[in-house]
This record gives C-alpha cells, sequence and structure tokens, in this order.
C-alpha cells in the first residue's frame, strides 16, 4: 500500500487517537531506520525509549524467535520459567522484594497504585505537576495534565497533584497518604530531573507517615540516564518501581518490582492480567537486561550523555538543555519554528527521527547502544535544522 492509501485506510478506520508523521517504517537495524521508499532514518526517538537497545537486536531477535517456536502463551494459572527469570533479575537488580508484571507502563502503575491502596486502604495518592503516568484511570488520575483528563472526568478518588518541590511534597504528605508517586526523570513533561533534595524530601515524608514512595522508572529506568535505574544518581531508594518501555525490546511488558515492605501485599485474586508476564516477552526482557546491565554500556551512556549534553547547548536557538544520560530535551528559543514543525521538517529534509514534548521543546531519546559517530551525524543534521 502506498503512504496515500494508508492514510486513506486510517481515516476510514481507525479511531483518530494518534497525529502520525507522513512516513511508513519497514524496516530497522541498530539506530537506523528505513522506509517504504528504502530511504534512511537516524533514530533519535526509539518508539519513546522503547528501542533502547536499538532496532531488532540479534539477541533480542533470537530469544524472541527461539520462545516462539517453544511456547508462546498458557497464562498465570501454570509456571513458564521466562517470567520467573526476568522476576528474579529485575529484584536482584533494583530493590530485592518481589516483581508483578504487566503489559504495559500504564498498568505497571495501576498494580503499583493498588499496593499502596492495600496497604493503607483508603489511601491518598499523590504526584506533581508536568508528571505522567498513563493513560488508564488511575494512572490518568494521578497524571496531573487538564488536556489528558478534562474530557474523561470523573476521575479516580483519592488524588492529589502537588509542585514538584521538596516543600510543597512535605507538606501534602500525612497520615492519610498511601503513596507518593514520583518519575526521577519526568519524561512526557518535557525532561525535567526531579532534584536529589524533592526526591529525599518525598522519602523522609513517606517514612515518617507509613506512606509508600513510588518511583516511575518506565522511561527513565534500564539505563536510559547512564545508570540502570534512575534512582541510583540520587541515593534515594523507593519502596517500589515501575518499569516498561525499553523492558521487551519493543514487545509490551511492564513491571513493578515491590521492595520487601510491599512484597507481600497482593495476594491470590488481588489482581492479574491475562498476557502479563508471558515467556515470549519475557525472554525479550531478559535479553535486554544483558545488553543494559553491562556497566560499559551505561559508561557509555554516561559519556555519550555528556558529550550530547555540551554539543547541544551550542547550537543555534537552544537556550537550554536538560536530562540526564541519553534522556535529553532541548528548549528552543520562541521566536521561530516550532518544535512540533521541526520535528516534521526533521524527518522529511534530515532524516532525522526526533520528538516534540511541546511547542518549543524537542526531546532526544536515541538508542543506547549509539556511537560517538551516529551522535555527531545527528548532531550536524540538527545544527543546519536549526540554521547553523
Ligand atoms: C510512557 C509512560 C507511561 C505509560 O506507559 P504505556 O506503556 O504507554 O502505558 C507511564 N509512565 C511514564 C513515566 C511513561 O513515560
Amino acid at each position: 500500500m502506498s503512504l496515500e492509501e494508508l492514510r486513506a485506510l486510517e481515516r476510514e478506520r481507525l479511531v483518530p487517537a494518534y497525529a502520525r508523521l507522513p512516513v511508513e517504517f519497514v524496516r530497522g537495524e541498530g539506530p537506523l531506520l528505513w522506509d517504504a521508499e528504502g530511504n534512511e532514518y537516524l533514530d533519535f526517538q526509539t518508539g519513546l525509549a522503547v528501542n533502547s537497545v536499538g532496532h531488532c537486536h540479534p539477541a533480542v531477535v533470537a530469544a524472541i524467535r527461539e520462545q516462539a517456536e517453544r511456547l508462546i502463551h498458557v497464562g498465570n494459572l501454570f509456571y513458564t520459567e521466562p517470567g520467573l527469570r526476568l522476576a528474579a533479575r529485575l529484584a536482584a537488580s533494583s530493590l530485592g522484594g518481589k516483581v508483578h508484571f504487566a503489559n504495559s507502563g500504564t498498568e505497571a502503575n495501576e498494580a503499583a497504585l493498588k499496593v499502596a491502596r492495600k496497604a493503607k486502604p483508603g489511601g491518598t495518592i499523590i504526584s506533581v505537576h508536568r508528571a505522567f503516568h498513563g493513560r488508564t484511570y488511575g494512572s490518568l488520575s494521578a497524571t496531573p495534565q487538564e488536556s489528558k483528563q478534562a474530557p474523561f472526568a470523573p476521575l479516580v478518588p483519592g488524588f492529589v497533584a502537588v509542585e514538584p518541590t521538596a516543600e510543597a511534597i512535605a507538606r501534602a504528605v500525612d497520615g492519610r497518604t498511601a503513596a507518593v508517586l514520583l518519575e526521577p526523570v519526568q519524561g512526557e513533561g518535557g525532561v525535567h530531573v526531579l532534584d536529589d533534595g524533592v526526591l529525599r524530601a518525598a522519602r523522609d515524608a513517606c517514612d515518617a507517615h507509613g506512606a509508600a514512595l513510588i518511583f516511575d522508572e518506565v522511561q527513565c529506568g534500564l539505563g536510559r540516564t547512564g545508570t540502570l535505574w534512575a534512582y541510583e544518581h540520587s541515593g534515594v531508594v523507593p519502596d517500589a518501581l515501575t518499569t516498561a518501555k525499553a523492558l521487551g525490546g519493543g514487545l509490551p511488558i511492564g513491571a513493578l518490582v515491590c521492595g520487601p515492605r510491599l512484597a507481600d501485599v497482593l495476594e491470590p485474586g488481588d489482581h492479574g492480567s491475562t498476557f502479563a508476564g508471558g515467556p515470549v516477552q519475557a525472554a525479550a526482557g531478559l535479553a535486554v537486561m544483558d545488553v543494559v546491565e553491562d556497566p560499559a554500556l551505561l559508561a557509555r551512556v554516561r559519556e555519550l550523555g555528556e558529550l550530547l549534553r555540551h554539543a547541544l547547548g551550542e547550537l543555534p536557538r537552544v537556550t537550554e538543555v536538560r536530562g540526564r544520560g541519553l534522556m535529553l530535551a532541548v528548549e528552543l528559543s520562541p521566536a521561530g519554528e516550532g518544535a512540533p514543525d521541526l520535528v516534521a521538517r526533521a524527518l522529511r529534509d534530515e532524516r532525522l527521527v526526533l520528538n516534540a514534548t511541546g511547542p518549543a521543546t524537542l526531546r532526544l531519546l536515541p538508542p543506547l547502544t549509539i556511537s560517538q559517530d551516529h551522535v555527531s551525524d545527528a548532531l550536524k543534521r540538527l545544527g543546519r535544522l536549526l540554521g547553523g
């Protein structure tokens, strides 16, 4: 089908929930993508931090193929090995405790919210401005963005949003608080790193009032910021964390890691999902963990992140660079082309895949396996786009 035919079919048969860019990708390898006409693109968007090990990583493809040939699904009424091995790996690499699988980021957060509520019945959930935790009702109720929430009111009761500051969080947490839910680096909100002091204040407030501190590492986890988990930069350890995006190498999987305090809150029958933790997704997850747990890769993410951050700051129209590791955003001077138009032009004229999180904010999420040459190449293309 041609792009025109695809667009016509979309208009006729897809609920118009997405604003798509006019390109059909048909193949990917490492940091590169190819469209239906054979044009090659450099991917600095990675399906929104999903393809962190690059497209079609050979170890991920092999793991999926081997498992798919043996067993694809039996469900959670039986044992399968890949999910248990991945649970052990996730827990050992983070909080200890125990893992509950989901199929996406929002579902991992739903599980976290249910655990927190069950641990403190009727308790309030506190999240912060600019947060994004997902689109299902619980996660959406913790996502204080007017445009995302308003059409779907009424939301789940018992959610409170405060400023992402130490003072505001300390003031909001009290004996009725079940949980504080935070992204250590806010992704969809425009790549804002929460200060260590904010995380520390949340930790102290939760400790003082018996509330659970939950970190949403759906986007910033799994090596994206240069440590396996983003919380490691701060030294503040949460009671639970959620992960998803990069975990399945492109397959849908999410996970909630409950530290020891919350590990046994859920009992049989409390919560579950038909597909969660299935053997193919889990096998892919194990292959991804092999790549992203490598200290050499993590060191490289930090090194290339610094290089990129510095070079981005030198580009025309860039007024601010934010982020950590290879999770970066640049703020553009308001005069001139907006970020969404720039993303469209980058795709068309420079064959560089980027993302905009706001009218003047570009987000960069390259594969963690990217080479320095590809980073330099992306910077050249960005320089031309920004009028260097
Ligand atoms: C993307 C994202 C989610 C939602 O994940 P889905 O898989 O789209 O449901 C939740 N939290 C954060 C921080 C995210 O970036």
